[in-house]
């Protein structure tokens, strides 16, 4: 696989959208959806703008690339997302059928693993920790900067 579409390659732009949200004063989380490495969807958490707390960086990606493709399926499509995502975004996932979903830094506290790694549809490739110590610095720096 050439540079240009490696995961990293993919991660640093869920990372540029972090780095958006970070701006925005929202927990810096970005996702983007890649269908045959093409971006069709780039978000990032937006619960403080929106005032809704399932305005996560995922929920808006997975509708934003449904829209794009014209079906609910995500078929053949890769989300990268810079953290770890919560039992919601990953039961939202497994209800697309997502393909492959990759993530930067794993969330202890809130991470779906923590819960139940049975919501995502079986088919899907999971892969954690692609770029995760520039996801984790963003999101340290973000709870510092409030405390
Ligand atoms: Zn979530």
């Amino acid at each position: 696989m050439s540079e240009l579409f490696s995961d990293e390659y993919f991660m640093k732009q869920a990372l540029i959208e972090a780095q958006t949200a970070y701006a925005k004063r929202e927990v810096p989380i970005g996702a983007i959806i890649v269908c045959r490495n093409r971006i069709i969807a780039r978000s990032h958490n937006l619960t403080e703008t929106l005032n809704d707390v399932t305005a996560h960086a995922e929920m808006q990606a997975i509708t934003a690339a449904a829209s794009v493709l014209g079906g609910k399926y995500l078929i053949d499509c890769t989300l990268y997302v810079t953290v770890e995502p919560c039992p919601m975004c990953a039961s939202a996932l497994g209800w697309s059928q997502i393909t492959k979903v990759v993530y930067g830094a794993r969330d202890e506290k809130r991470g779906y693993q923590k819960f139940s790694t049975g919501v995502l549809h079986p088919k899907t490739i999971v892969k954690g920790g692609i770029m995760e110590d520039e996801a984790s610095e963003l999101m340290k720096r973000f709870f510092k900067e409030r405390r």
